[in-house]
């Protein structure tokens, strides 16, 4: 159930309404938009009914969430949620780009990567330290050595860091070097280990499951968020499909059909949708076209000799590339090419 305000309600209205509504065992949520509060009731509905809400000053209308997903419909939250990780912003007016290889191999490869992403835009570094493999002879990341590197070159970039975890077990540890915690398309339905993300202060970027529907990447996404963790992003990386010319069939319906559904930010990441590094720009340029928040683009020094997903890795020079061709897709949609709020010694960044 949402409680809608009227123009101009007082926090002492506000206060009251809230009072009301926890008094029958519903916890609320508060989202202040720029005309309008919206108060969220989480709980059983059937109890308001008695509560003859509309009668309280400052009310304005009182609509039941059909959804199953609350927190994260459109609904809930007066205005679309922004979501801060580290100096980026992902949600905000600028599109955000996140950049990085498949798997952290070494510290020198990641420096690299690193500093040529963001003199090319990147806003954050992406980088697997711990990597869903379909095989277990492939190379598995380099765990916990590999979030030292990624910390270590967040130190010297400011580039906030993003990587995924794989299990419950490491949900402390890598939290205590990530600035994001990515969960792989294979964990989009693991509930023990959304649960787990959403009690820790660290923003979520969750993937789309290989055969998810959006209903079900919502409810991943409402998991995350019943446990207190409001930060999450959604990310459509592409589903199953009889087609096999690409590795995955990019969903591009899902952009919009998600914005409409959901207050949180959506990007894509183009780099598994297709499969193939040729595939990265035109990808890219339909997620911008369709209203995407901003991209995961898989990036390497030499993607010949990538561990992981060199096929689908662009060059430093190809992403540098990417990002000047994105230039006039993003301006199409009104949008500045950059996400980063802040560079590490304050100032508004590139
Ligand atoms: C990745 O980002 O490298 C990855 C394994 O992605 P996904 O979970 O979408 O396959
Ligand atoms: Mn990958």
């Amino acid at each position: 159930m949402i409680v809608v305000t009227r123009r101009g309600v007082s926090d002492a209205e506000i206060d009251r309404i809230r009072e009301r509504i926890e008094q029958l065992g519903l916890r609320t949520h508060i989202s202040r938009g720029e005309h309008r509060t919206i108060i969220g009731c989480i709980g059983d509905e059937a109890r308001l009914a008695e509560a003859s809400l509309l009668s309280l000053p400052g009310v304005e209308s009182v609509t039941p969430v059909m959804k199953p997903y609350k927190l994260a419909a459109r609904e809930f939250v007066a205005e679309p949620s922004r979501v801060r990780v580290g100096n980026a912003v992902i949600g905000g007016p600028a599109l955000a780009v996140i950049a990085g290889p498949c798997s952290v191999e070494g510290r020198d490869m990641l420096r690299t990567t690193a500093q040529s992403v963001k003199q090319s835009g990147a806003a954050l570094l992406r980088g697997g330290a711990y990597k869903p493999r379909s095989s277990p002879y492939a190379f598995q990341g380099l765990g916990v050595a590999g979030l030292e590197m990624l910390a270590q070159v967040r130190a010297e970039t400011g580039l906030p860091i993003v990587t995924e975890v794989m299990d419950t077990r490491q949900v402390e540890e890598v939290s205590g070097f990530a600035d994001m915690l990515q969960i792989g398309a294979r964990n989009m339905q693991n509930f023990a280990l959304l649960s787990e993300v959403g009690s820790v202060q660290r923003p979520v970027l969750l993937k789309r499951g290989l055969s998810a529907t959006i209903k079900e990447l919502l409810m991943a996404a409402e998991y995350i968020m019943a446990r207190g963790n409001r930060d999450v992003v959604l990310c459509e990386r592409g589903i199953r499909t009889y087609e096999t010319a690409t590795r995955n069939t990019m969903d591009v319906a899902a952009i919009p059909v998600l914005k409409r559904e959901t207050h949180l930010p959506v990007i894509v990441d183009p780099s598994h949708a297709g499969g193939r590094a040729d595939l990265v720009a035109p990808l890219s340029f339909a997620a911008i076209a369709a209203g995407a928040d901003g991209l995961i683009v898989e990036v390497h020094p030499c993607p010949a000799e990538a561990l992981s997903d060199g096929d689908q890795s662009l060059t430093l020079e190809g992403f540098g590339r990417l990002m000047e061709q994105l230039q006039p897709f993003a301006t199409a949609v009104a949008r500045p090419l950059g996400g980063a709020a802040t560079s590490p010694t304050g100032t508004a960044a590139a």
